[in-house]
């Protein structure tokens, strides 16, 4: 499948991976090779020891200096540049990439050191929806392209992957149907090596899992977050499940980070980032509204300002976060306004 340039040496990610060995070449040397029955083969300086187990050593290498800058909402931009009511963000990867290419390359220029790609939906349950189911890969390779092109030296590029849309609680799916998709997409995804996968925007713990072990297979670090915006104190994701449980599971299925997005303006994140902090030493990734979505005149909007969604910031660093950006309702303005509250720590 390809030729393993030197000097690599096989590398066993975590121990209860040991039976299922994935193999990735480092991002400079632009490819990689996985499946079934291949190894993992990891240049040395990829993947170092840390007590208790291993983190991934991109990861490490960027929260070393402190709390990183990642980007904002990409569905709110995407609709700010003329995306229809009835048209799939992640069908513009092939339709309007210059669009695409300006909403990342908006993230890159206010200061994101990470920004993700257009493929949140890129799976073939919402791209079916939308008569795309068939095209999986193109989506996903387009995506993470375009974001590669904006980020040039300046910003990794982590690609985004998305709930399928549907819910076993209802038994419209089965675990086995949401693993082959997610598997499709995580590999697709493989296909032009982004420096990590996140799967974001999860709901529903059990889905969560199997979309971060379909990510895990591939041998790019993966970061898993989901959505805590049920119970009393709005920690809770929607089936029940706590940050203490999704930090517990997530990890279990081999995660080089955890956190939440989506939901809830940033002072909900604080708690549950406390919450998440005190059952891990995993990286954590924070990406809050801009305050809860409230409906006027049809149109969904966000109160807070760049400036509220900042003076926040220093707290949810205290509380443990490694990687700060935006969800819904956030832009570049945002970005902005984080990035100077984080320079000034
Ligand atoms: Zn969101």
């Amino acid at each position: 499948m390809g030729i393993v340039p030197p000097p690599c040496h096989i590398w066993i990610k975590k121990p209860f991976q040991s039976e299922r060995m994935n193999c990735i070449m480092p991002r400079d040397r632009g490819f990689m090779i996985s499946g079934e029955n291949s190894f993992v083969i990891r240049v040395p300086s990829l993947t170092y020891e840390e007590e208790g187990g291993t983190m991934n050593a991109l990861i490490a290498d960027l929260i070393r200096g402190g709390p990183v800058l990642t980007d904002g909402s990409w569905g709110t931009q995407i609709i700010k540049r003329g995306l229809k009511p009835r048209e799939l963000p992640d069908a513009w990867n092939l339709s309007h990439p210059d669009k695409v290419e300006e909403v990342a390359r908006s993230y890159v220029d206010s200061g994101s050191r990470i920004i993700l790609t257009n493929t949140f939906g890129a799976n073939r349950f919402v791209l079916g929806n939308f008569g795309l189911a068939d095209q999986v890969s193109e989506i996903n390779i387009r995506g993470i392209e375009i974001s590669r092109k904006a980020a040039g030296s300046r910003a990794y590029v982590f690609a985004s992957m998305g709930p399928s849309g549907k819910l076993l609680a209802t038994g419209n799916v089965t675990e086995n149907e949401l693993a082959e998709t997610f598997k499709e997409q995580a590999r697709a995804i493989a296909q032009a090596v982004p420096d990590a996968i996140i799967v974001e925007t999860m709901m529903d713990l059990t889905e969560a899992c199997i979309a971060a072990a379909a990510a895990v297979e591939t041998g790019i670090p993966v970061i898993a977050c989901m959505v805590f915006e049920a119970g009393k104190l709005k920690d809770r994701t929607m089936m029940g499940n706590t940050p203490e449980q999704a930090v517990e599971m997530l990890s279990g299925v081999g995660v080089d980070g955890v956190g939440a997005n989506c939901g809830q303006g940033i002072e909900g994140f604080i708690p549950i980032c406390r919450h998440m902090r005190a059952a891990t030493d995993l990286p954590i990734w924070m990406k809050a509204n801009a305050g809860l979505p409230e409906r006027v005149n049809g149109e969904v909007i966000y109160r807070t300002t760049p400036d509220e969604f900042a003076a926040s910031v220093p707290e949810l660093v205290r509380a443990g976060a490694n990687f700060i950006g935006g969800c819904c309702g956030t832009d570049e303005e945002f970005i902005r306004a984080i990035g100077n509250v984080l320079n000034n720590l």
